[in-house]
């Protein structure tokens, strides 16, 4: 199999890796050393360069990151292993060929969110500003971001993933798990992260507050 990138690519992409796990790991994403990151490399072979599993995220370094193909297996030589969620990284290149750069985190809010909305499964977003984070520009904007079952079944879970995405909305949620979300590049792939974990942070604490703001005047008063 002959693939279109060099070893350049092959640093670039390393080095990407590592300057968004480091971003994210500020913010305190990587929990007990979950998630994944990968970058494209190569289309059509597929080819991306993905974080290895059980590394911690939170010190990566560009010798932490190999390159797998389609079915998630290196092809470079390596004693590295994939993590088996690189499959889903897999299915999100497959389905959204412009995807440049998939992320996985496991969050506080992303889980909470998840789990509040999964019986409707999607959560529903309009009106505000960092919707245009996704490029998406017109006023009083709606976004609905997909929820999926937490399946232990890896292969079932990328299925699931790639039957509910939807191409306008760069991400899914796995309930009581986490969110894969994904860009161009690099770079659009981690805004678009910032913005919905920053949206499901701004959703879940305003629902708090009309929940507390509702409570009967006898309990308010305690
Ligand atoms: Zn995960």
């Amino acid at each position: 199999m002959t693939y279109a990138f060099n070893q350049e690519d092959r640093i670039r992409v390393a080095v990407g890796l590592v300057d968004v796990a480091k971003n994210f790991a500020e913010k305190g994403w990587f929990p007990a050393t979950s998630g994944n990151l990968s970058i494209k490399l190569s289309g059509e072979p597929l080819a991306f360069g993905v974080t290895a599993s059980g590394k911690d995220k939170e010190n990566l370094t560009i010798h932490d990151i190999l390159v797998v193909d389609g079915n998630s297996k290196a092809i470079e030589p390596t004693t590295l292993k994939p993590s088996a969620e690189t499959l889903i990284h897999a299915e999100v290149y497959k389905r959204v060929p412009e995807a440049g750069a998939c992320l996985h985190v496991h969050t506080l809010y992303n889980n909470l969110i998840s789990d509040l909305f999964f019986e409707q499964g999607k959560v529903r977003i309009q009106g505000l500003e960092l919707i245009k984070a996704l490029n998406i520009w017109e006023e009083n904007a709606a976004i609905e971001i997909p929820i999926v079952e937490n399946y232990a079944d890896i292969p079932k879970l990328a299925a699931e993933i790639g039957e509910v995405l939807d191409p306008r909305i760069p991400a899914v949620l796995i309930r009581n798990h986490g969110i894969y979300a994904w860009g161009d590049d690099v770079f659009a792939a981690k805004r678009h992260v910032q913005a919905f974990e920053w949206m499901f942070n701004y959703l879940f604490l305003k629902l708090s507050y009309q929940r507390g703001a509702a409570l009967p005047v006898e309990v308010a008063a305690l």
